[in-house]
């Protein structure tokens, strides 16, 4: 039985060290934020992730959501442990006060977040969708439907979900079929949608869908696309739960991972049609769904880490229990834990490390958000804002896919007993695997940083950005000659093959579509591991800063190495990375469809 503890400390770090907590305390509705509330947040989070999400994990994995007459039941426990979540606030931490919420950073909500997933991404996903719901509400419905929703969703009283998937739409939502019929004050919602998380469930009064439908006269493609809110049962003005809208769950699904999560098929407009309200304005729905999607995708990204982070914990407790062997070179005498072999060093140390570089990362870009929200200069919004744009897909797809890898290692680390069922480590893989295909998968992502991000302003996010990795190589010269050097020059060939990579990218994407876009996932890799370099050459300025002033000598030891270790280990691959780049997709577009 594996158990989760919240990695505080090296969360707070990053809050405080690398995210810089302080600069967004002086933003206006933050000026309350602190290091020491941050620290009580996220003590208060730890021991409902610890106690009460956790030990569900594997019991949700077991029994798994089910579908009976009267709708979805959750798996066994999870009601009462939402209840608790909601009750203590957790649902609207960084929700609009105006609606409810306790409006604290983005940043200090991610940590959160990673808890969440950590100790149980089945249930995360219930308020990770919520959360989402309420971004494109508040960022593109009417007044009207703002105030009747918003303070539900906010508390967690009901939960939000999105209603993208059809069975020939999935990657490709201008295929989306779902028809929406005006009438009156509203529209009939008609259609099939799939694979819907959380689609229908018995933890919340209500349920709120964010749906995509067409209008009769819509043009074809993306540009007919309109978004709709469909509450599971109606709402009146007063705001209480009225009849039951004409939306069903049709069934759920059997698959891999999350078993506690619902995946549903859901029956909008069976009878006499879903009564739904348009959210922004007919036809751009698809633009004011990505408000949702881009929320999601932030946090899936955190989703991959998380699940990272609750693989490597149990991994590393193994490891320090089970005996196998004995020191290379000795033949006799005791016997040792497998921590003592160097090989499961090197992969504790490739999960720690890339764990600790996403973190720093996923931390850094929460920050960004919460900066390009609330700066108060325009510019400087502007300029977050780009950052965020820029870096979202990067997020996305390299924390997923690292995700899937450490939770592969972990069961590597756990020898046999990994591929057994009940030491957990294999449902933290199976669990990991969706990660990289929902919320657009990794080919998707990456074709958005190379076709759209990367292209906007023809580069020049990227070239801010390897400005600033710069300035940060220029630091670590004069730290000190014993692991700095090495984290240093690693940080200065990361930099330069992303450099080479962006400017071949710019050539490219005009020149040579296919080239471009069959080099994408690698280039969105690339850029991955070396904004982790990045960070972690940070973040080993800001331990050495903290030894020099004599203050917490083993966090900040352990730091700088592991700094040096993910410099000397894991940033080369940008490196190599590069030369598959710039070969474009000669090869992959070499062999006839027929060879395959
Ligand atoms: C457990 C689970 C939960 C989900 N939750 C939700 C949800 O809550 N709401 C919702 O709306 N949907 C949800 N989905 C659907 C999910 O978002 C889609 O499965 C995903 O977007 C991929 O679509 P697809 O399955 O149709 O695959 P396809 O689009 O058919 O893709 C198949 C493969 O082709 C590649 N591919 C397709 N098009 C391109 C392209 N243009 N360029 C490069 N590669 C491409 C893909 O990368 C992939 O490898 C969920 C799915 C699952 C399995």
């Amino acid at each position: 039985m594996t158990t989760y503890r919240a990695p505080i400390r090296d969360m707070k770090f990053v809050i405080d060290e690398l995210a810089g907590l302080e600069s967004l305390a002086t933003l206006p509705g933050y000026e309350e934020v602190n290091s020491e509330l941050t620290g009580t947040v996220l003590e208060e989070a730890a021991k409902i992730a610890g106690e009460v999400l956790a030990p569900l994990n594997k019991l949700g994995d077991e029994r798994g959501a089910s579908l009976t007459k009267q709708g979805v039941v959750a798996a066994e426990g999870f009601g009462a442990a939402y209840r608790q979540f909601v009750d203590n606030g957790w649902n609207g931490l960084g929700g609009d006060p105006e609606y409810g919420g306790q409006g604290l950073p983005g940043l200090v909500a991610a940590a959160t977040v990673e808890m969440w997933n950590s100790s149980n991404m089945s249930f995360a996903l219930c308020p990770l969708l919520t959360a989402g719901a309420m971004e494109a509400i508040k960022a593109h419905a009417s007044d009207e439907l703002k105030n009747r929703y918003l303070p539900k969703l906010v508390s967690g009283e009901w939960s939000g979900t999105m209603n993208l998937t059809e069975p020939q739409a999935g990657s490709d939502l201008s295929a989306v079929r779902t028809k929406a019929v005006p009438e009156g004050d509203h529209y009939r919602i008609s259609g099939q949608k799939i694979f819907i998380t959380w689609g229908d469930h018995d933890m919340t009064e209500n349920l709120v869908h964010l749906v995509l439908a067409r209008l009769p006269d819509a043009p074809e493609g993306t540009r007919g696309i309109s978004l709709f809110l469909v509450p599971k049962f109606l709402v009146g003005a007063d705001g209480s739960v009225a009849g039951q809208n004409d939306v069903t769950c049709a069934s759920i699904e059997h698959k891999l991972g999350i078993h506690a999560s619902p995946t549903c098929v859901m029956s909008f407009g069976e009878k006499e049609g879903a009564i739904g309200y348009l959210v922004g304005r007919e036809n751009e729905g698809l633009a004011h769904m990505f408000t949702m999607m881009n929320e999601a995708r932030q946090k899936v990204g955190i989703q991959g880490l998380g699940i990272a982070e609750a693989a490597y914990q149990a991994a590393r407790d193994y490891a320090k229990e089970r005996v196998q062997g004995r020191p290379i070179g000795q033949r006799s005498g005791d016997r040792v834990t497998i921590i003592h072999h160097p090989d499961v060093r090197r992969m504790l140390l490739t999960m720690k490390s890339q764990i600790e570089a996403m973190r720093a990362f996923g931390y850094v870009l929460a920050a960004d958000i919460d900066l390009a929200h609330k700066h108060p200069d325009a510019a400087e919004r502007q300029r977050h804002q780009a950052r965020v744009d820029l870096l979202t897909p990067v997020l996305k797809g390299w924390c997923t896919e690292l995700g899937i890898e450490i939770a592969s290692m972990g069961v590597q680390v756990f020898g046999g007993m990994g591929y057994i069922e009940e030491t957990g480590a294999a449902q933290y893989l199976r669990d990991a695997r969706i990660a990289t295909i929902y919320e657009g998968t990794t080919g998707i992502q990456a074709g958005d940083l190379v076709g759209r991000k990367l292209p906007t302003d023809n580069g020049g996010a990227m070239a801010a950005l390897i400005e600033e990795m710069r300035a940060v190589e220029g630091q670590l010269g004069g730290a000190d000659n014993v692991d700095f050097p090495a984290i240093r020059e690693s940080l200065a060939a990361g930099i330069q093959a992303l450099e080479q990579a962006t400017q071949w990218m710019l050539q490219t994407i005009g020149q040579d579509p296919d080239a471009a876009f069959g080099a994408s996932v690698n280039y969105m890799m690339l850029t991955g591991y070396v904004c982790g370099g990045w960070q972690m050459a940070r973040a080993a300025l800001a331990a050495k800063a903290r030894l020099t002033a004599g203050a917490d000598e083993d966090f900040c030891r352990a730091k700088i190495a592991t700094a040096r270790f993910y410099a000397e280990q894991i940033l080369p691959k940008a490196t190599a990375l590069l030369t598959a780049v710039k070969s474009g997709a000669s090869t992959a577009l070499a062999l006839e469809e027929e060879q395959f």
